[in-house]
């Protein structure tokens, strides 16, 4: 079972495109004999509002929550590193925040389980081109969750799992994904592009530090208004973290380097 299909690769797949108004039958609750069949065997990348919500859940830095909670991979086409969640040593491969009864952080879930049985796929590395994403059915044996009389839309579906603030806080990022993706394999990002892509990606604790406290800010010029901003507010701190990114890996944007720095 692969539940990592939030993600912008595809690899593979020829999915049934769904829309916004597309209508479906589903309801998972406590009754069905399948429940929590769907978060064992399973692979879930993490994006990085996912891994923002999950530390501050279980009150851990975003270093301890890497260390404890992910394993690194590669993202396919990209050459990107990723983490996805690290599942329980048991037999069926557990989630570690599976019980009988459900799930313990449910409420800080990751963007995948949200979406779940739905998948989305991102065609254009423009943010919030939401016509150029579409919706496929992830529709696994196991889940009883189809037979169920409860009709959503995907719109619908979308709002009641809280899945746009996710994409929403992610768009820039996933933008980066997708942009990467449609370079020709050829076009390498140097290996210190792609440590900082994890870094702010993941690790924003580590990125406030590396912006506060290294010469970053005797290199750049940032506003003071929005250091005041990126120091409080970790939401603020990745968009920051993302522009920067942008400007990095694509030469895309405005940011600023200082004028002595640029001779450098
Ligand atoms: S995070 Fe929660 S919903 Fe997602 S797979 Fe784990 S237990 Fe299931
Ligand atoms: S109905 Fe589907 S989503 Fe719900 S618990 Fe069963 S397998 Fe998981």
């Amino acid at each position: 079972m692969n539940m990592s299909n939030n993600m912008p690769d595809m690899a593979g797949i020829e999915p049934v495109r769904f829309g916004l108004d597309d209508k479906f039958k589903f309801k998972c609750h406590k009754g069905v004999k399948c429940f929590t069949k769907c978060c064992r065997g399973i692979n879930i990348n993490l994006t990085p509002y996912d891994i923002i919500r999950l530390k501050n859940r279980l009150q851990l830095s975003s270093e301890e929550f890497l260390a404890i909670y992910t394993e690194p991979q590669l993202l396919e086409k990209t050459d990107l590193p990723i983490v996805t969640l690290k599942l329980m040593d048991d037999e069926e491969k557990s989630c570690p925040f599976i019980r009988d009864d459900g799930c313990i952080i449910y409420e800080d879930r990751p963007t995948t389980c949200r979406y779940y049985p739905l998948g989305v796929a991102s065609l254009s590395h423009k943010e919030g081109a939401d016509d150029k994403d579409f919706y496929f059915f992830v529709h696994e044996p196991h889940c009883l969750g189809f037979e169920e009389e409860k009709v959503w839309t995907i719109r619908e579906w979308r709002k009641n799992q809280g899945v746009d603030i996710h994409d929403e806080t992610n768009a820039g990022w996933t933008d980066l994904l997708v942009r990467k993706r449609s370079f020709p394999k050829n076009v390498m990002l140097t290996e210190q592009s792609k440590k900082m892509f994890f870094l702010v990606s993941y690790n924003i604790d580590k990125f406030r530090e590396f912006v506060f406290e290294s010469s970053f800010l005797e290199r750049y010029d940032i506003e003071k208004e929005t250091l005041e901003k990126i120091k409080k507010d970790e939401v603020a701190l990745l968009e920051f973290g993302i522009k920067w990114l942008k400007w990095l890996m694509f030469k895309d944007g405005d940011f600023s380097i200082k004028e002595e720095k640029k001779s450098d």
